[in-house]
C-alpha cells in the first residue's frame, strides 16, 4: 500500500520481502467487501457474506452484518496491488539496522547486503525487525496467536465459534473462499496452544487438516515511528484486537503512511514532520 501510494511520484521505491509477492498467505483473508471495491481489488474476491453465523455453548445464531464481508485469494490480491506500483521488488531477508554513516540515510542489513535509503518503512509484521525485537517475544508480549488449516471444500456460511470447548479466551472460525475453507483458532492468551483446538474444530465440522499456517498477532498498539523508521500494519500493532482483523488496518495505515511519505518526497514536509 505504501509503494502503491508513492507510484507516479518519481521516487525510487524498493520493496523487499523474504518471499516472492503473494507467495506465503498470512491470514484467512476476510475483509469488509468495501475495502476490495474501493481499492479496485474485486478480481481477488472469492466469496461474499451478509451474515455471521455465531456458535456459542448455548446455541447458534445468524447475525446479519451492516456491511458484507468477503474472502479473497491472497496471491491475486498481492498481484493486483503490485500491478499499480512502479517500484522495484527484490527478495531478501532483512536482519535489522546497519551502521549508518551520518549522511541522513537509514542503513538496513539484509542477507544480500546493506541498503541505504532516506525513508524506510518496516511492514514486516509483529517482529518489528527494524526496531530491534529484544524484550518483545511471545508468550510474554501482548500478542494473540492464530493457526488455521486450508482444506479444499465449500460452504455458504461465514462462521465463528465462541465457546470454551475450544479455547478459554479466543474464537474459532470457518471462512469459505470458493473452493477452499479456512478453519482456525485464535487465542488472546499467547500461552495457550492453538494446535489442539484447531484440530478439534476441524474434526467437529468436519474438514481435512490440510495446509496449516499460523502466526502471532499483535493486540496492542506500538509506536508508528522510531529511530527515523516508519511502521505500519502488524509492526505497529495496527490489528483490531478482539477480532484479530489486521488486513484492513494494514491497508488503511499503509495508505496513510504512503501519503505522508509522498509529501516528504515532493518537498511539502520533512521526514521528521511525517
Ligand atoms: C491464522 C490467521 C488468520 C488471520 N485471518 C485474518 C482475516 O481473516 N482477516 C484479517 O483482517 N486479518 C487476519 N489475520 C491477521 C492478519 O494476517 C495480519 O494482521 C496482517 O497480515 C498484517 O499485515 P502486515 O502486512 O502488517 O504483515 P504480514 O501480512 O505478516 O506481512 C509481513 C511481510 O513481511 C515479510 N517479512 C517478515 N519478516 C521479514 C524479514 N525479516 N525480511 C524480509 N521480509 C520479511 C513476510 O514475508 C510478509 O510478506 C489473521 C492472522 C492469522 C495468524
Amino acid at each position: 500500500m505504501v509503494a502503491r501510494q508513492m507510484a507516479g511520484s518519481g521516487a525510487d521505491v524498493l520493496l523487499l520481502d523474504r518471499y516472492e509477492i503473494g507467495e506465503r498467505q498470512t491470514s484467512a483473508c476476510a475483509v469488509p467487501t468495501g475495502w476490495l471495491e474501493n481499492l479496485g481489488l474485486m478480481e481477488a474476491e472469492r466469496q461474499r457474506f451478509d451474515a455471521v453465523v455465531v456458535h456459542t455453548a448455548h446455541g447458534t445464531t445468524r447475525l446479519p452484518v451492516p456491511w458484507t464481508f468477503s474472502t479473497f485469494d491472497y496471491r491475486t490480491l498481492c498481484d493486483l496491488l503490485w500491478k499499480d506500483c512502479d517500484a522495484t521488488f527484490e527478495t531478501a531477508k532483512v536482519n535489522g539496522r546497519a551502521e549508518s554513516n551520518g549522511d541522513g540515510t537509514i542503513a538496513v542489513d539484509t542477507d544480500r547486503g546493506v541498503i541505504k535509503a532516506p525513508l524506510v518503512v518496516d511492514a514486516m509484521g509483529w517482529k518489528r525487525v527494524l526496531a530491534g525485537g529484544a524484550g518483545y517475544q511471545p508468550p510474554d508480549a501482548p500478542l494473540s496467536r492464530g493457526l488455521e488449516v486450508h482444506p479444499a471444500g465449500s460452504s455458504p456460511d461465514f462462521e465463528v465459534w465462541i465457546t470454551r470447548r475450544y479455547l478459554p479466551a479466543g474464537y474459532g472460525w470457518s471462512f469459505p473462499a470458493g473452493n477452499e475453507v479456512r478453519v482456525g483458532m485464535g487465542s488472546f492468551d499467547p500461552k495457550h496452544p492453538v494446535r489442539p483446538p484447531t484440530d478439534l474444530l476441524a474434526d467437529d465440522i468436519p474438514v481435512e487438516k490440510d495446509g496449516y499456517q499460523g502466526n502471532w498477532i499483535p493486540h496492542k498498539l506500538r509506536p508508528a515511528t522510531g529511530n527515523n523508521v516508519f511502521f505500519a500494519g502488524d509492526s505497529a500493532g495496527h490489528c483490531l484486537p478482539v477480532t484479530a482483523e489486521g488486513i484492513r488496518p494494514a491497508l488503511y495505515f499503509g495508505l496513510a503512511l504512503g501519503l505522508e511519505l509522498r509529501a516528504v518526497y515532493e518537498g511539502f514536509q520533512t521526514r521528521e514532520q511525517a
